[in-house]
């Protein structure tokens, strides 16, 4: 029932054994609290005072206290480990997908799993607060409970122990159902928002074509479809509650019953009756609390799983004892291409990089250029080691040569701003520093002032704790672009930016804005800013021209302008489109 992803969460050893420990002092408590009840009833009714059976109401009282208190040490000691824990799987998380790169998440099904581990981390979160507890609860509380009841009266704890194996059975049977029925029902739902949103798309042709009735007759059917599962749902749902309820209710019923008998005959004095009966539902109670969240463990366990799934995947050769001599790019660095190439699918004849030749020293803004599907993006991923060039390739990066940049002495060194950076949900303040986890506030303001964030910041209703992303404040494209720039703006030690098309999605005005921020982003690093927005080219020191996989021209901009070869080809080409200078 516990399932062994949990292991791998950091520190959860002492965590469990620390529970289990909670575990046995609650059934102590519960014991003594019956105990200790039962005896002050029993002394009263046979004859004793009220008053002299004082200790013993005193002494429930305290069993019952230490309870309550014991509760809610272990639910805020749980709370701050579960915060703590969950922070730091994130940030392991992130750090994974960042050197899987952009090509993994980019793998059909596999974007899905990273996006399913990021947003379900609180999920492993509740699991960690709620069901751990309740896990360890059932396993140890029940049996300590039973074997106390034993020494009282046997007949009663064999009553116990043949309903517990029931109802645990009952349990599952009723989980699996449970599930199966779930499992349709999310399919259901994936197929309801998949017709709802194509049929929105293409509500202007339906129109036209006059099919916009008898689709809507179509979605009626596929939400009709979803309302009927999802009921079916909630009824197995329901019913296994009912269930539990029932049984667990008649079999301390059926336990009264013994113990009335016997006390009507004399075999039994009146106060281990008392005591067995008192703890009787106590003994059923954790594996009712437990049923209660069984589906917050189904989504919490599969999240575990597919956040384990992300971090056991296997990065591609980190050929790590390579570049150790690189620490960081200086001015005097030099980074050198030889015939360098690259292929996605090696099955394909013909590479996707080809043949590249190129040499730089030292900072720079290095454009580059070319119309889609010209190999910006996959020069990009080459140069942040996403993607192994061929083994013919040679890539010198001061005295070293390989044949990848898959290598942590260099992307420690790098930025890598996409289209679309990823804003994962999580507060403003943990989207921008998640490079510098350990930045101050007051850092974290600087670089949302340089990357222009101020004013959504005033904005936002908790300030920096707003949670943002997905379910949370959603962000603009150009908004995104922002928290991207102020993470490079929060983390200044990285200096080399690779940015491929940041802003191919703004409009005009955004990007203008935007360029405003990036420039000075950019000075005294070394830049690679793959676009095929030509304004920006003015800004480059040197550009490359992309043509099928190779670089077909490279200069600075005067040289392009003056050569009157692809470049000048490719600008008046462009020209048509949407440029306002070039
Ligand atoms: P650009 O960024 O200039 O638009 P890309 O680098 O994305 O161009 O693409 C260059 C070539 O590589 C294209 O022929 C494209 O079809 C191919 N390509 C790009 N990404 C992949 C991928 N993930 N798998 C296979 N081929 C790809
Ligand atoms: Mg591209």
């Amino acid at each position: 029932m516990i399932d062994k992803n949990l292991f791998k969460i950091n520190k959860i050893r002492p965590v469990l054994i620390g529970l289990a420990g909670l575990a046995v002092l609650q059934a102590l408590l519960i014991i003594g609290q019956a105990y200790f009840l039962a005896k002050g009833i029993s002394n009263v009714w046979a004859g004793k005072t009220v008053k002299a059976q004082l200790t013993y109401v005193g002494l429930f009282f305290i069993c019952f206290m230490m309870r309550q208190v014991a509760n809610y040490g272990k639910d805020r000691f749980l709370d701050s480990y579960a915060y703590k824990e969950t922070k730091i799987i994130r940030q392991q998380l992130l750090k994974k997908v960042f050197s899987l790169g952009p090509n993994f998440v980019q793998k059909e099904g596999t974007g899905n799993m990273v996006t399913m581990a990021i947003e379900g981390i609180s999920q492993v979160e509740d699991y960690i607060t709620i069901i751990l507890p309740k896990i360890t609860n059932m396993m140890i509380v029940p049996w300590i409970i039973a074997a106390f009841v034993f020494t009282q009266d046997i007949k009663s704890a064999i009553t116990l122990l043949i309903v517990f194996p029931i109802i645990i059975i009952f349990m599952i049977v009723l989980g699996y159902a449970a599930r199966a029925k779930a499992d349709k029902q999310y399919e259901g739902f994936q197929r309801l928002s998949n017709h709802f949103i194509d049929s929105l798309r293409g509500l202007e042709t339906l129109n036209l074509l006059g099919l916009s009735k008898r689709y809507g007759k179509n979605v009626y059917q596929v939400s009709e479809n979803y309302r009927k599962a999802t009921m079916s749902t909630l009824k197995i749902a329901i019913l296994s509650t009912f269930a539990l309820d029932f049984f667990t209710t008649l079999s301390v019923a059926v336990i009264a019953l013994f113990l009335g008998l016997n006390l009507i005959e004399g075999q039994m004095s009146l106060f281990p009756a008392l005591t067995v009966l008192i703890l009787a539902p106590d003994f059923f109670l954790p594996i009712r609390d437990f049923a209660n969240d069984y589906h917050a463990t189904l989504n919490g366990g599969n999240t575990l799983k597919s956040i384990y799934a992300v971090l056991d995947v296997e990065e591609p050769i980190d050929n790590s004892d390579a570049l150790t001599q690189f620490t960081g790019w200086t001015s005097t660095s030099e980074l050198e291409l030889k015939d360098v190439a690259a292929s996605y699918d090696a099955s394909i004849e013909k590479d996707a990089l080809e043949g590249l030749n190129f040499k730089w020293q030292g900072y720079g803004k290095i454009g580059v250029v070319g119309l889609s599907g010209s190999g910006k993006s996959t020069l990009i991923k080459v140069l942040g080691g996403f993607l192994n060039g061929t083994p013919s390739s040679e890539i010198r990066v001061n005295d070293e040569t390989v044949t990848s940049l898959n290598n942590s002495n260099w992307q420690k060194n790098l930025f890598y701003v996409p289209q679309n950076p990823y804003i994962f949900h999580g507060s403003f303040r943990e989207n921008i520093n998640f490079y510098v986890p350990n930045a101050t506030d007051d850092a974290v303001l600087e670089a949302v002032s340089q990357a222009g964030l101020t004013s959504l910041l005033s904005e936002l209703p908790e300030g920096l704790d707003t949670i943002i992303g997905e379910g949370g404040q959603m962000l603009s494209g150009g908004q995104m672009q922002r928290v991207a720039l102020a993470r490079a703006f929060l983390d200044n030690s990285r200096k080399i930016m690779l940015f491929d098309e940041p802003t191919a999605h703004l409009d005009i005005e955004t990007e203008a804005d935007l360029k405003e921020t990036i420039l000075p982003l950019m000075e005294d690093k070394l830049v690679f800013f793959a676009t095929h927005r030509l304004h920006w080219m003015k800004e480059m020191d040197y550009i490359l021209v992309m043509k099928d996989g190779c670089i077909v021209e490279q200069g600075t901009y005067a040289e392009l302008l003056a050569q009157d070869g692809v470049y000048k080809e490719f600008v008046n080409e462009i020209r048509g489109g949407s440029e306002n200078n070039g």
